[in-house]
């Protein structure tokens, strides 16, 4: 049985105070459910305060980017070292914003995957198409590209480890989240690929989140589809009381 996988991702929102009493609000209301992983993947200015308030409870904390070198002359950038030594669980790495403004390549990602792991960080991976990909009828071989270069050189075990979030771009932050069975589509067809690359253990292991408008009204039938094993939240993740109703659904 794999567990469901609640993650935040604020995005460049909030203040400092904002952050802490977001934890605050959260973390004594999480279900105590040890099938259920409620992340919050938070700017990099906020993590000190969210690892702290988050001591002794079930919420994790994750940021949203990181270099893959663990030191050196890269003026403003994160280490996974400097991550790990915060306390930091997850990382999310690859999503389509950074790929689209900041350049990130599926080599770029899989560097800082491979980095995620020497540091004991869990990678959450981002993949996903285009409108105009989807159109082409080319969801599926962009898909498979995006996670086969993104985990090429893991061993099985660490693939066995990664998040895989399935975030379609026309979906995220437009309030039309893919349909159930669309998304599940997806999140099946990336467990093949990785069953293809690994074996049908490790396939069963991995997490496939959805990403894309979830909301606390539609996260209920997108959780239930087989392979949809969380979800990677942006807007409906920013209020204490919205984020803990998604958290909710995964029990
Ligand atoms: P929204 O939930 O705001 O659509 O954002 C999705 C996302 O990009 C999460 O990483």
């Amino acid at each position: 049985m794999r567990s469901k996988v609640i993650a935040g991702n604020w995005k460049m929102n909030k203040g400092l105070s904002e952050a802490e009493q977001f934890a605050d609000s959260v973390k004594g209301n999480l279900p105590k459910d040890d099938n259920v992983e409620a992340i919050v993947c938070a700017p990099f200015p906020f993590l000190p305060a969210l690892v702290s308030k988050a001591k002794s409870s079930n919420l994790k904390v994750g940021a949203q980017n990181m270099h893959f070198e663990d030191s050196g002359a890269y003026t403003g950038e994160v280490s996974p070292a400097m991550l790990k030594d915060l306390g930091v669980t997850h990382v999310v790495i690859g999503h389509s914003e950074r790929r689209e403004h900041f350049a990130e390549t599926d080599e770029s990602v899989n560097k800082k995957v491979h980095a995620a792991f020497n540091h004991g960080l869990v990678p959450i991976v981002c993949v996903g198409e285009t409108l105009e990909q989807r159109e082409a009828n080319e969801t599926m071989s962009h898909i498979e590209n995006q996670v086969r270069k993104g985990l090429e050189g893991l061993t099985d075990e660490q693939i066995g480890r990664v998040i895989i979030a399935y975030e379609p771009i026309w979906a995220i932050g437009t309030g039309k989240s893919a349909s159930s069975a669309d998304a599940n589509q997806v999140c099946t067809f990336v467990r093949n690929v990785v069953k293809a690359m690994t074996s049908e253990n490790i396939a069963e292991q991995l997490v496939v989140q959805y990403g894309g408008s979830v909301k606390p009204a539609n996260i209920d039938e997108l959780l239930d589809q087989p392979d949809i094993d969380g979800a990677l939240v942006g807007g409906a993740s920013l209020e204490p009381g919205s984020f803990l109703e998604l958290v909710e659904a995964g029990t």
